[in-house]
């Protein structure tokens, strides 16, 4: 059957379909409706007033009229169900309306009600046909989402609905999970799933299809991300990487504290992996300010121990060049030879640094994305280490693995990243947390401030630094312009100076060349410097103890992770901190609850939590390169439990059936293979 073959079809409208993504008449069956019409709780107009909230009622077309004049025309349809009349009122789409209602036809308004004297009014409710032939009365009616190119051609849901009564009841449809596993997981099948979701019989049926349909989905993905762990992990043995002289020197020597618990179970997680015969794949989460570097700094001194090298490769040259100073004051004393490589450096530097790398006089390199072009080769590279700010997703690590060096991978969050995300855009990584905070560390004080409070936190301010704090001052990055964020942290710069002329006041910002920057940084570091003015360069990195006193201004600007990284730079020492958060006092709901969250919490996995909660996990990833997978149905913040359950199912399964070969497979193979080879793609064949 074909689009073609559908009831009052016409070429308008399949251009239409097609653009909505609806080629096929399978495309026209994985189109799910975005809620139902319960028939048999629809209210008698007689029955609502302005109280009843959102409700349903019923009734047929009795006269549609524009009313009023100029800018306050608008449109009036008023139904009439038996036992009252209701006006439906629409301000804007005047024309679509107009043509679309017939007087006497049957339609069901959704929304709330106001009340003028006697008569009733909804204002754009949710419109829809009802089929007035269909006289079981009590049904569940379909609602499906709408969209331009439909109302352009006047696909209603109505239609739509009859479209799919069309194929759906005369066939079935076959289904690709083995039957103990539809048992286990108490799946309707696949026809079935259909039915519930496009023709339920009860308004819980629709969410027990769509658990399928997500359910599918999510093992899918975990199966092929599973897959192509083991696939890597059986092509690559692991080097044996153990202790020896340099790490135990570097714990037991040179590292002035002890790890916490946290960081020793991480570590011990490593030291099996990286001695156990198996490729290592495990990602660090913690905290920021956690102590994720010198965990991974003990685990690169085992490779170099082992006869090996190790990289590490980080989000920013900034970032690279700091991790390449902390590295350095710790291992250079031990003589391992640390290399920075990043995309400026000169060509005679360069060359020379690729001779040491392919010769292995270098021990361990960290480095930008320089890291993985093509020149560099390493002699034998036994670890590579990823601190990433969640830049890398799924694919892209893969393919950055597939280098032709086949190294352990221990990959790094920046800050932490909630669970439900983390099983997703980690699915092919163990997951090792460190909990807590190394001991020492007061908590932070956090406070929302506005300008009235001014003068009270410049004379907080000039405490703390008298009695010898230091104090960051951040500016936000303004959108898309850099010259308006300069500009910001400029006048801030002056107006502090002005403010505390007998104290250093130092800026940084991100038009500065890298030398100026560092240059202001290492006083600011040094104590020279009592004051650091900034953009939200800082960001990353700096680690000045003691630093005790954060400024955000227009701190409803920035995101709540990146508020907390920021948080992340004081508190490190010993000296109690204290972060204040200026704003506006006209402020967004979410900008509210930003600050809320800040103030109220220091635990930046509840933070993380928050922020995904309030942006959604593209753009708490930073969309484009999220590199999260693209779910049809599921929704991995929403659905988290189902993505938990179907990344341990995966494993079970690949675990008593490494290739899917046994028959009972047989059905799971064919849709994974399509799935593997034309990724999503493969419920447009069903
Ligand atoms: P993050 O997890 O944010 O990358 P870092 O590795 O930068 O954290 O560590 C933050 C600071 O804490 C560093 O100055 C580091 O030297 C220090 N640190 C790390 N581990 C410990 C520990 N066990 N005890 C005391 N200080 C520690
Ligand atoms: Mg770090």
């Amino acid at each position: 059957m074909k689009l073609s073959d559908l009831h009052r079809i016409t070429p308008a409208r399949i251009q239409a379909l097609h653009n909505s993504q609806i080629a096929s008449i399978s495309d026209l069956l994985y189109f799910f409706p975005r809620r139902y019409i319960d028939r048999s709780n629809v209210l008698p107009i007689s029955g609502i007033n302005e109280y009843s909230g959102s409700v349903t009622v019923i009734g047929k077309i009795t006269s549609i009229q524009e009313i009023g004049f100029a800018r306050k025309k608008r449109l009036q349809g008023t139904i009439y169900d038996g036992t009252g009349i209701l006006n439906g009122v629409w301000f804007k789409g005047l024309s679509y309306f107009k043509q679309r209602f017939k007087q006497g036809n049957l339609v069901s308004f959704f929304g709330t009600v106001k009340q003028f004297g006697s008569s009733l009014t909804m204002s754009h409710p949710d419109v829809e046909d009802i089929d007035a032939s269909d006289n079981s009365g009590a049904g569940i009616v379909p609602v499906y989402p709408s969209t331009n190119f439909f109302k352009n051609t006047f696909i209603t849901s109505l239609i739509i609905q009859k479209w799919v009564k069309q194929v759906l009841f005369n066939r079935t449809y076959e289904e690709y999970f083995p039957e103990y596993l539809l048992t286990a997981l108490r799946l309707p099948n696949r026809t079935d799933s259909l039915r519930f979701i496009h023709a339920p019989q009860s308004l819980t049926e629709p969410a027990a299809g769509l658990r399928r349909f997500k359910l599918e989905e999510l093992l899918l993905f975990q199966l092929s991300m599973q897959r192509l762990r083991n696939n890597r992990i059986s092509k690559n043995p692991g080097a044996h990487l153990t202790a020896g002289k340099l790490t135990d020197q570097f714990l037991h020597g040179v590292l002035p504290f002890e790890f916490t618990e946290g960081q020793s179970l991480a570590f011990g997680d490593i030291t099996f992996d990286m001695d156990s015969g198996v490729q290592m794949n495990r990602l660090i989460q913690g905290d920021v300010g956690s102590g994720k570097t010198v965990v991974a700094l003990a685990a690169m001194l085992m490779a170099v121990d082992s006869g090996y090298q190790a990289s590490m490769m980080v989000p920013t040259e900034i970032l690279a060049e700091q991790h390449f100073q902390t590295l350095n004051n710790y291992l250079a004393p031990l003589g391992v030879n640390v290399r920075l490589l990043t995309g400026n450096q000169s060509a005679p530097l360069r060359r020379d640094m690729l001779t040491d790398i392919e010769g292995g006089g270098a021990h361990i390199v960290v480095g930008t994305h320089a890291l993985i072009q093509d020149k560099v080769r390493f002699h034998k590279l036994g670890l590579a280490v990823i601190d990433e700010q969640h830049r890398f997703g799924v694919l892209q690590r893969s393919n950055l693995l597939s280098k032709g060096e086949h190294p352990h991978v221990l990959v790094m969050s920046a800050t932490p990243i909630p669970r439900s995300l983390a099983m997703t855009l980690y699915s092919d990584l163990d997951i090792s947390l460190i909990k807590g905070l190394p001991s020492g560390r007061k908590p932070i004080s956090t406070v929302v401030r506005y300008d009235k409070n001014r003068p009270d936190m410049y004379r907080f301010v000039r405490d703390e630094i008298s009695k010898g704090g230091q104090a960051y001052v951040v500016f936000p990055l303004v959108e898309e312009s850099e010259a308006m964020d300069l500009k910001d942290a400029t006048m801030g710069f002056e107006q502090l100076k002005g403010i505390y002329p007998d104290f250093e006041i130092g800026l940084v910002h991100g038009r500065m060349k890298s030398a100026e920057k560092e240059a202001v940084m290492k006083r600011f570091a040094a104590g020279e410097v009592q004051i650091l003015v900034s953009t939200t360069v800082i960001e990353v990195g700096v680690n000045v103890p003691n630093a005790s006193i954060m400024i955000l201004e227009h701190a409803e600007r920035f995101g709540l992770s990146q508020l907390h990284q920021l948080r992340g730079r004081i508190g490190r020492g010993e000296r109690k901190s204290f972060c204040i958060l200026m704003t506006d006092v006209k402020r967004s709901k979410d900008a509210r609850v930003r600050l809320e969250t800040m103030a109220r919490t220091n635990d930046g996995f509840e933070i993380a939590e928050v922020d995904l909660k309030l942006r959604g996990p593209g753009d708490f990833l930073g969309t484009k390169q999220s590199g999260l997978p693209d779910f049809r149905f599921a929704d991995i913040v929403d659905d988290h439990l189902l993505v938990q359950e179907t990344r341990a199912l995966a494993q079970q399964i690949l675990k008593e059936d490494p290739k899917l070969e046994q028959p009972r497979h047989k059905g799971l193979r064919k849709v994974f293979e399509r799935y593997f080879s034309a990724k999503a793609q493969y419920f447009s064949m069903s």
